[in-house]
């Protein structure tokens, strides 16, 4: 697809999201050795500039590959061998992460306890709260901040203050909360805290990010020293990475153009500093809702995240037909359901994005285009005149 495709194309899937001119531009650059002063300057400034966005003193470690490497190694190499993990679902991502855990079992001795709510719904604080205090041996626990496949959101900062009296680490899914919303690590006592480059960072997929807090570096070395024979993986062993990242290096080949384009996408977010964005991204979401209530759309969420937003289809509308008008006729892409162990919302729900490079006229444009298809294809169910979406849309934002 070229910017000349009529119509213009729109990404508005919870990612990959689109990408500005300028961090495309940089990744057309000529590539550049990374044994070099030239990348180890350009390493450097990014490791600021996330820690800026991660709100951390500690590292943040770039890692070659999409937000479930960087997840996966933050699981694989924080978790204390033999003991328990605390794992919190309400989604797809949150089942990955159990998921993970399932897979390394029997190499690393782990054991879960799963915290499982209703999609939809947040994460229950209190449930949590007990488990600690059950399971006084677990070494972590796992959640996520913002359910993408639910379009949900849960109250990070009252876990992490359970979390920050306990032995175990918190280690957060803020995929699609960094650099959307407030999630500011070390003010909430966030341990461990992971993104990927293509949700709101405004990079193509290739990237995931491990913020460490004080907490997870000391329990990297502790692991280290006390179980030396221990699983410890190799490409996904986060020592390695914090050793490199200390000499503003890496251990392996890193996606250089990927590494240089996400300076320039992190320098586009700081200067428009994050308070900017962060209220951007809420005010997209909550005038995106009012757009949808006012078509008289169920949403799927009880407790709506700011970086995606998500409705049940009338009955009688096609998932796959409705998106590939959406496509097709409107130029816009948008993202259906998904399906999982807690639920099954293929084909009964869609998702917008409002993350990273969208703004209000995008949306504008892809909610006129949902009302339109929708009218079509589940007339008499959806509310008001022609144009409702929209005029709610403006009246809210
Ligand atoms: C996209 C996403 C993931 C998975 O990231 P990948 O880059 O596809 O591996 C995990 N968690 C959440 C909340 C996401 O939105």
């Amino acid at each position: 697809m070229t910017a000349a495709t009529t119509p213009r194309q729109r990404l508005l899937t919870p990612g990959p999201t689109a990408v500005p001119p300028q961090v495309l531009a940089e990744m057309a650059l000529p590539i550049i050795h990374h044994r070099t002063k030239q990348f180890q300057a350009i390493f450097a400034e990014l490791g600021q500039q996330l820690q800026q966005i991660f709100c951390t003193k500690g590292p943040v470690l770039s890692i070659a590959g999409s937000g479930t490497t960087a997840f996966e190694a933050a699981q694989v190499s924080l978790v204390t061998p033999g003991s328990k993990a605390i794992t919190v679902s309400g989604g797809k991502f949150g089942e990955r992460w159990q998921d993970i855990y399932d897979a390394y079992a029997s190499a690393l001795g782990i054991s879960q306890v799963k915290i499982n709510c209703d999609w939809g719904t947040p994460a229950p604080v209190d449930q949590v709260a007990q488990a600690l205090k059950d399971n006084p041996d677990a070494s972590v626990v796992t959640i996520v901040h913002s359910e993408t496949s639910t379009a949900t959101m849960s109250d990070i900062k009252a876990i992490a203050a359970l979390t920050a009296k306990s032995n175990a680490l918190l280690i957060v899914d803020g995929i699609t909360s960094v650099g959307a919303f407030e999630c500011p690590m070390d003010e909430w006592g966030i341990d461990c805290l992971v993104t990927g480059s293509q949700k709101a960072l405004m990079l193509p997929p290739g990237l995931g990010y491990v913020g460490l807090g004080e907490r997870a570096v000391a329990r990297l070395k502790q692991i280290d020293e006390k179980t030396p024979a221990s699983f410890r993986g190799y490409n996904l062993d986060l020592r390695k990475w914090l050793k490199s990242h200390a000499k503003n290096d890496v251990p392996f080949t890193p996606p250089v153009s990927l590494i240089r384009a996400q300076k320039v996408a992190c320098g586009l977010i700081l200067e428009q500093g994050l308070p900017t964005v962060h209220a951007k991204t809420k005010k997209l979401a909550k005038a995106t809702l009012a757009a949808f209530r006012a078509l008289g759309l169920k949403l799927i969420s009880s407790s709506p995240s700011y970086s995606v937003s998500g409705a049940y289809y009338p009955e009688g509308v096609d998932d796959s037909a409705f998106r590939k008008a959406l496509r097709e006729t409107h130029g816009i892409h948008i993202a259906g359901g998904q399906d999982g162990r807690g639920g099954k919302w293929s084909g009964k729900i869609f998702r917008i994005s409002h993350m990273g490079f969208v703004d209000a006229d995008d949306t504008r444009a892809a909610l006129t285009a949902i009302e339109t298809e929708l009218r079509k294809a589940a007339a008499g169910q959806i509310k008001g005149e022609p144009g409702t979406a929209v005029k709610a849309f403006d009246a809210a934002y």
